[in-house]
């Protein structure tokens, strides 16, 4: 319940973070106002979800509707907060604190891009350098505390063995899969931008995870795009491919352990 409400709060944040990055707005030092009036917010007029129950879905000043983006993008994170905590079975235990503070900013960033990709079908460079730095500190914490590598698909992690240079390695081994991807298709499947995306996966997630994401992810926007064929007979409309990363990399990381098991029992 804790993670829960932690994340509506989370969601609200990102939520604007990505509205003003879309509207190209200063991101850190301003205070949210109404899109429509301009008016600048009180502190309960930001309460996730109960702000938008009172108010009835509108703004206090000029009445207007406020987007049920507000809402949804808030419930949303307050639900993949709470499974990433459950996967991750974090305590307060000081190190598990640090770890799960690590992998809250990776899925946020993560998050922020997909809100972006949906919007602009870009994505944006300024997360993924800050995305970059937080995962090489990352990498540096788990040196300093001693915070071994999480392991959620065992098997895969086998199969992909980088011995110590992992650390190193699985970036690169990540973004080539994406850009291998990228190269075949010309650049009609995936963007560029995805590829980078893979690297920020790499420094977060071991080879064999990172892999299941990828998959994952795959997998989705298959699904997906071949339902938008079907729906709208239209194969140029693009399709953001960035969420699909999001609900991948949480998909492996949640069932990464049964998926691999599963499959492996199939095969021998
Ligand atoms: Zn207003």
């Amino acid at each position: 319940m804790f993670f829960f409400i932690l994340g509506l709060f989370l969601g609200s944040l990102l939520n604007n973070i990505a509205l003003r990055l879309e509207k190209n707005e200063d991101f850190l030092f301003s205070r949210s106002k109404c899109p429509s009036c301009g008016k600048i917010l009180q502190w309960y007029e930001l309460i996730p979800i109960l702000s938008f129950i009172f108010q009835k879905g509108k703004c206090r000043v000029c009445q207007n509707k406020i987007s049920f983006r507000y809402p949804l993008v808030e419930i949303f994170t307050g639900f993949w907060v709470f499974l990433l905590a459950f996967s991750l079975k974090t305590t307060l235990n000081p190190i598990f604190v640090v770890e799960f503070l690590f992998y809250l900013i990776f899925f946020s960033i993560l998050f922020v891009l997909a809100l972006y990709d949906l919007k602009t079908y870009l994505v944006d460079d300024r997360l993924i350098f800050f995305g970059v730095l937080t995962g090489i500190l990352f990498n540096l914490a788990k040196k300093k505390f001693l915070i071994l590598p999480r392991d959620f698909s065992y098997l895969l992690n086998y199969l992909f063995n980088f011995g110590k240079f992992e650390t190193l390695i699985t970036p690169f081994f990540l973004s080539s899969i994406l850009l291998l991807i990228f190269l075949i298709t010309q650049g009609k499947g995936i963007g560029f931008g995805d590829v980078k995306i893979a690297f920020l996966l790499g420094l977060f997630l071991r080879p064999g995870d990172g892999l299941l994401a990828i998959i994952l992810s795959s997998f989705l926007g298959s699904i997906c795009g071949i339902y938008f064929i079907l729906k709208e007979k239209n194969l140029k409309k693009p399709i953001p491919f960035v969420p699909f990363i999001f609900l991948g990399t949480l998909g492996a990381i949640l069932f990464g352990e049964s998926l691999t098991k599963i499959y492996f029992n199939f095969m021998l």
